[in-house]
């Protein structure tokens, strides 16, 4: 049994957590550079902001509607992430972080009432880090999935699903023909995996539900569609499909993580191993046209090994602006790894992601004012992008890896100066990370 557990409209109730009067009102989070909404609170989206809406088309709201915009921080989230993730694994023996606010737990062997273990992991996370959750538990990833975005839609909008499906949501507990009704009050496009596209494709051929879909004759769909589909409808039906660390890529991320062959213990192993991962995160990045705002680095000892002394890091490197430019990128991994390593622990995994995403050459006007803020990458803009291209196509043609980013790029030690000149005008503190910008309570 496989369980998805997602933090509720995440970037929204980081903020919340810590400024309560955003407790009920209409909330949007806004890109670097406070270009686009990138997450929005129930009552935003209630008020018909859509994601990624440019922040200017929504600004009148705020004087009609009371709807409130923060600047995205990043190091917040991704902090507050990684204390979520850290509560999350102590319910299951397997965790598989699949974005800053998801992650999957493998409860294979594990007895008990699963609907008692969700809620109680709900609650902890909650009390522990503040951080509203929803809960799903299917027998593949797929259906977990699905069950996760019937217990939130439960909770969000009363009367879509059955109210004890709410918040926490066992497709195990249900018999087939409830499982059926659930099914046939969803769409197909709330699949995940199933995208726009496809959505609107199987549309037009009258597969509408995902009740539809699941009644498809497999191999028509292989042939008319892909076997991707055709995966997901077998897992829609019970059978996996995918394990742990298998899954297609999340939409808003882009995460490149592995377990090692053996323990590694020294910082120049992490280094090299985010380096890697950072350089083809990147690679995926440029491959999709996109643009990253921040890097989240995360390496961790392994829960197994019982008698190892336990540390998990997870840091996040907002950039001065938006890049796809592996130096960039891996440079800011490097310096992420190096600030969180401590000596003495047997790590055993480590990953690199890269959040705030958005399409490439949004903000090409500005490139040439913070070259130079950029350190040891101060090549034009132009010459940057082609050196990425012939990166990328000679690593295609000559097998990966061929050319690579050395991991000795001098990056400064100040996450100061890389965020220093992003707009972020309306950011909240970093009241976990910074001492000197801890909430204070007056008592
Ligand atoms: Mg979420």
């Amino acid at each position: 049994m496989f369980a998805l557990v997602d933090a509720n409209n995440m970037y929204v109730s980081c903020e919340r957590v810590f400024a309560p009067r955003l407790a009920g009102r209409p909330v949007v989070v806004l890109s670097s550079n406070d270009g686009a909404c990138i997450a929005r609170s129930n009552e935003a989206k209630d008020l018909g902001v859509k994601m990624a809406q440019p922040w200017f088309q929504v600004r009148h709201l705020e004087r009609s509607a009371g709807l409130i915009a923060v600047s995205a921080n990043f190091e917040l989230y991704g902090d507050m992430s990684s204390r979520m993730m850290a509560i999350e694994a102590r319910f299951a023996p397997r965790q598989e972080i699949y974005s800053i606010d998801e992650s999957f737990l493998d409860f294979a062997g594990v007895r008990g009432d699963l609907v008692a273990i969700g809620r109680a992991m709900r609650a902890d996370v909650l009390r522990e880090t503040g951080l509203p959750t929803s809960v799903g538990f299917g027998l593949t990833k797929t259906l977990a999935k699905l069950a996760n975005h019937v217990a939130k839609t439960a909770d969000r909008k009363p009367g879509t699903y059955p109210a004890d499906l709410a918040q926490v949501c066992n497709f195990g507990t249900l018999s087939n023909n409830e499982l059926e009704q659930i099914f046939a009050a969803t769409e197909v496009g709330d699949i995940w995996g199933v995208g726009q596209r496809i959505g609107a494709r199987l549309g037009d051929a009258g597969v509408r539900t995902v009740l539809d879909l699941v009644r498809c004759d497999t191999a028509t769909l292989r042939k008319q569609f892909s076997v991707v589909l055709e995966k997901t409808v077998l897992e829609l039906r019970g059978t996996s499909c995918m394990d742990l660390d298998d899954a297609p890529a999340a939409r808003h991320q882009i995460l490149v993580s592995r377990s090692f062959g053996k323990a590694v213990t020294e910082l120049s192993g992490i280094v090299e191993a985010v380096s890697e991962f950072a350089a083809r995160a990147a690679e995926r990045l440029r491959q999709q046209d996109g643009a990253a705002g921040a890097v989240n680095v995360f390496f961790t000892t392994s829960a197994f090994r019982q008698n190892d002394q336990q540390h998990s890091a997870s840091v996040t490197v907002p950039l001065i602006r938006p890049t796809a430019d592996s130096r960039l990128l891996v440079g800011a991994a490097v310096q992420a790894a190096t600030g969180a390593y401590r000596t003495g622990f047997n790590y055993a995994k480590a990953g690199v992601m890269l959040v705030d995403l958005q399409p490439a050459g949004q903000h090409q006007g500005e490139l040439d004012l913070f070259a130079d803020a950029e350190e040891g990458v101060k090549a034009r803009p132009r010459d940057r992008a082609a050196l990425m291209q012939a990166m990328d196509s000679l690593n295609r043609r000559f097998g990966r890896d061929s050319v690579r980013i050395g991991s000795a790029l001098q990056v400064s030690n100040s996450n100061e100066v890389r965020s220093w000149s992003t707009r972020q005008e309306r950011r909240s503190p970093r009241y976990t990370t910074r001492w000197d910008e801890m909430p204070r309570v007056r008592a």
